[in-house]
């Protein structure tokens, strides 16, 4: 269901949109932007359910017929806007779902909602395309681009949304909201490691029975890699390709531990580190790896999360990865 509550965190960006609602004073156009899992199109669903919502208290009633209709994803007045092939956004995407569909009056409400969700993926004549009908919509109708890269917008577009930014969940929210959904502390205390702030992500690596699995190989990489050989790094690349879906969690992972030993090596404080269970292999590592290695290593993980972005071959950027981060280790 469609709820304020259900969101976590993110109060300031809750409260903004509740009092727009309440107050009327809305905008055409909205940018949400975060990260893939950070809740931006619930928190688009809530906003226009909320808006749309017979009661107009701020809240979905979650009774009235609107409610009923956008709990249901029948809302005629709420538009996902489709988009034909999976990596673009094109401007007849844009035209057909949005442009030309915003010219009819909303069927039942005062308001007639377009929500974008991978906005990102707009291409230049979409987004120039959208750029005329944002800047002069017709009273009823407003934008919501969901966004995981922000810089991907044009300005002339950034200028005319009002931009609203998902924030990172605290831990002890994350805590709180994954014990509700009755796990373990133990599963809790290793996903929150991965999941830096990110619910979605958080909730996906605890409900996944590969995780744990995951967690255990990458681990047992880190500590070992120092005294690995050459075959055994390729056994490793083979076996993390059975995780590549998860990819940039296990990337993120790698650079938290790196952190850790650079941070162990300026400062040798157990207390400051995150991986406070493993600290005989970060202490370890500290002694081994120069500063320089240790920076080197950071740039390499870094490099092979944008190598895997442009669809670079998997096992050789894993294999180019993992053997930098030996040679600095
Ligand atoms: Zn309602």
């Amino acid at each position: 269901m469609n709820n304020w509550d259900n969101i976590i965190g993110n109060e300031q960006v809750k409260e903004y949109l509740m009092t727009a609602i309440k107050t009327g004073i809305l905008s055409h156009s909205y940018i949400i932007a975060g990260a893939d899992g950070m809740g931006k199109m619930m928190l688009a669903k809530c906003f226009a359910q909320a808006l749309l919502c017979e009661n107009k208290t701020g809240h979905p009633c979650g009774q009235c017929h609107s409610c009923k209709q956008m709990q249901s994803g029948n809302h005629p007045d709420v538009i996902f806007v489709k988009h034909e092939k999976v990596n673009t956004i094109g401007v007849d995407d844009i035209r057909n779902g949005l442009v030309n569909d915003m010219l009819i009056k909303p069927y039942s409400s005062e308001h007639k909602i377009y929500i974008v969700d991978e906005a990102e993926k707009m291409s230049l004549q979409a987004q120039n395309a959208l750029l005329k009908t944002i800047e002069e919509p017709p009273t009823y109708g407003i934008v919501i681009l969901l966004t995981s890269n922000i810089e991907a917008s044009l300005p002339t577009i950034l200028s005319r949304c009002m931009v609203l930014n998902m924030k990172p969940v605290s831990d002890k929210q994350m805590d709180t909201y994954l014990k509700q959904k009755g796990l373990e502390s133990r599963v809790i205390d290793r996903v929150l490691l991965f999941a830096q702030g990110n619910i979605g992500r958080a909730e996906k690596m605890a409900l996944s029975e590969k995780f744990f699995s995951l967690v255990e190989q990458i681990l047992y990489i880190l500590k070992n890699i120092a005294d690995m050989k050459f075959e055994q790094l390729l056994d490793s690349v083979d076996q993390l390709e059975k995780y590549k879906i998860n990819i940039t969690e296990c990337l993120d992972y790698m650079q938290l531990w790196y952190r850790d030993v650079l941070l162990f090596k300026a400062t040798s404080d157990g207390n400051l580190i995150v991986f406070k269970d493993e600290i005989r292999y970060i202490s370890n590592a500290a002694k081994r790896s120069t500063y320089n290695g240790i920076e080197s290593i950071m740039k390499a993980i870094e490099k092979a999360k944008r190598r895997l972005d442009a669809n670079v071959n998997f096992e050789l950027t894993m294999e180019l990865l993992l053997l930098e981060i030996k040679d600095n280790s």
